[in-house]
C-alpha cells in the first residue's frame, strides 16, 4: 500500500484485511465499507468586512450498530470527504475496541481558522451547527473537538443546537466542552492517560520494567505533554522530546514539568536547559524501551521503521505509521500499539463526560480515571489475545476485535426494513 493513498482507501483496505481473517460474509463487509451517510452543507457566512463566503462542511455517520455514531469535527483547509468518511470509519472501530456503545462519525469543514477572526469563527461554526442540527442530536449523532477545534466551538454548537430544539439546555449533544457546560473532569489527560495505560498493559505483556526504562516522545502537545507526565509518574526516563519547533534529548531523562513550563513560556522545547538539541528524525531512531508518536501521521514509515530501537511504540498519534512501516515493525518484534487502541481514551472520557450530561451529574476526577483504566486496561487485553491467537500485529488484531463485536451488533438487530 503506498502512502499517498487516500485515507478511505486505507481504510477500506484495512477492513478487507480484518474481513478476511474474521471470514466475514461479502454483504456485511459491503455494509461496512462506506458510511452509512455522508451529508455535506454549504456553510454561507458573513465575514468581518461584510462580504459573504460559502464554506463547505462535512458529516459522515458510518456506522451505528452499536449506538450513537461519535467523532470529532476538524477545521483544516485540506479537509476532503475521503478523510471525512475514513476517520467516521476509525471511529466505528475505536469505539468497538474501547467497549463504549457508540458508532462511528467525523465531521469537518474546509477552512484555515488561522486566518479568521473570533466572530468569523463563531458565525461558520453556528452555522455548520444548524446544517447539520438534524442529523445530530444527544441520541443520534454526538460530535467531539478534533484538528483545530475545541471547548469554544462545542460551547457554540451546543447553544445553536439547543436554541434550535426547543432552547433548553443539552450538553449531552456534543462532548468535550468546557467545565463550566458540562464538561468532564479529566478529558484533557485523557488521551495521554489512555497511552500510558496501554504502555503499562503491553510492559507487563513482554515482561519489560518501567522504572528507569527509557521513553522518546514525538510531539508535545495535549497529547504528547500528559503521555509524558504520566510515563514518567510510572517511573519512566523521558529521555527526548520534539515538536514542530526542533527537539532535544538527555540520556539521564528530562525533567517533564519543567519542560512544560519552558514550552509554555517559550512556545517551543527547544532551548530548554536539561537537554541538548538533536535532529528531529533521530527522536524515532533512538535506543529507548518505548517510543510515543504524538504529533503527525506517516512518522515511521518504511525508510525509517527498521531503524526504531524501541520495544513498544504507542501511538498517541492518529496514523503515524505507514503500513509498509507497521510490516517491518512487526517482523523486527516490535509491540506497536495502534492508535486505535492506544489514544482511545480520548473518547472514552467523552463517553463519560455523556453519561454524566444525560443525568446530569457530575463524577470527581479520581473516578473518571478509575473508570479509564479498568475500560483501557481491557482493551488492550482484548487486542493482545487476538494478536497472539492469529500472530497479526496488534493494528491488524484491532480491527479484528472490532468488526467482530460491530458484526455481531449488526446480526442480532437484522436488517430491517
Ligand atoms: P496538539 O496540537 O496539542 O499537539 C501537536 C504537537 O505535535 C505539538 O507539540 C506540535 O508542535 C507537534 N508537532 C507538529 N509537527 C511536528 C513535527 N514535525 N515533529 C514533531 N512534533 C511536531 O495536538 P494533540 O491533540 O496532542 O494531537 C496530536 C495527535 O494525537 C494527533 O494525531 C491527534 O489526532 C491525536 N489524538 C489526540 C487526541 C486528543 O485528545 N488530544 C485524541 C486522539 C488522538
Amino acid at each position: 500500500m503506498s502512502e499517498s493513498l487516500n485515507p478511505f482507501e486505507v481504510a477500506v483496505k484495512q477492513l478487507d484485511e480484518a474481513a478476511k481473517l474474521a471470514k466475514l460474509d461479502k454483504g456485511m463487509r459491503d455494509i461496512l465499507a462506506s458510511p452509512n451517510r455522508v451529508l455535506t452543507v454549504a456553510v454561507p457566512a458573513r465575514m468581518d468586512n461584510g462580504e459573504i463566503k460559502v464554506y463547505t462542511g462535512f458529516r459522515s455517520q458510518h456506522n451505528s450498530a452499536r449506538g450513537p455514531y461519535k467523532g470529532g469535527i476538524r477545521y483544516h483547509p485540506q479537509v476532503t470527504v475521503d478523510e471525512v468518511k475514513a476517520l467516521s470509519m476509525w471511529m466505528t472501530w475505536k469505539c468497538a475496541i474501547a467497549n463504549i456503545p457508540y458508532g462511528g462519525g467525523k465531521g469537518g469543514i474546509i477552512c484555515n481558522p488561522k486566518e479568521l477572526s473570533e466572530n468569523e469563527l463563531e458565525r461558520i461554526t453556528r452555522r455548520y451547527a444548524y446544517s447539520i442540527a438534524d442529523i445530530i442530536g444527544p441520541l443520534t449523532d454526538i460530535p467531539a473537538p478534533d484538528v483545530y477545534t475545541g471547548g469554544k466551538e462545542m460551547a457554540w454548537i451546543m447553544d445553536t443546537y439547543s436554541a434550535l430544539k426547543g432552547n433548553y439546555l443539552q450538553p449531552d449533544v456534543i462532548t468535550g466542552k468546557p467545565l463550566s457546560i458540562g464538561g468532564s473532569l479529566g478529558r484533557n489527560e485523557a488521551t495521554g492517560r489512555g497511552v500510558s495505560i496501554t504502555v503499562r498493559e503491553a510492559a507487563k505483556k513482554l515482561g519489560i520494567k518501567l522504572k528507569g526504562a527509557p521513553v522518546a516522545i514525538q510531539g508535545f502537545g495535549n497529547a504528547g505533554q500528559f503521555a509524558a507526565v504520566l510515563l514518567a509518574e510510572m517511573g519512566m526516563k523521558v529521555i527526548a522530546v520534539s515538536d514542530s519547533k526542533g527537539s532535544i534529548h538527555n540520556r539521564d531523562g528530562i525533567s517533564v514539568d519543567s519542560l512544560r513550563s519552558h514550552k509554555l513560556k517559550n512556545g517551543a522545547v527547544s532551548g530548554f536547559q536539561g537537554a541538548s538539541s538533536i535532529a528531529d528524525k533521530e527522536v524515532l531512531e533512538l535506543d529507548c524501551t518505548v517510543l510515543v508518536p504524538a504529533a503527525l501521521e506517516n512518522q515511521i514509515t518504511k525508510s525509517n521503521a527498521g531503524k526504531v530501537k524501541a520495544k513498544i511504540v504507542a501511538e498517541a498519534a492518529n496514523g503515524p505509521t505507514t503500513p509498509d512501516a507497521d510490516d517491518i515493525l512487526f517482523g523486527n518484534d516490535i509491540l506497536v500499539i495502534p492508535d486505535i487502541l492506544a489514544n482511545g481514551g480520548g473518547v472514552t472520557v467523552s463517553y463519560f463526560e455523556w453519561l454524566q450530561n444525560l443525568r446530569r451529574e457530575y463524577w470527581t476526577e479520581a473516578e473518571v480515571n478509575s473508570r479509564l483504566d479498568s475500560n483501557i486496561s481491557s482493551a488492550f487485553n482484548d487486542v493482545y489475545n487476538n494478536h497472539k491467537e492469529f500472530n497479526v500485529n496488534m493494528r491488524k488484531a484491532s480491527t479484528l476485535l472490532a468488526i467482530n463485536r460491530v458484526v455481531e451488533a449488526m446480526k442480532i438487530r437484522g436488517l430491517w426494513p
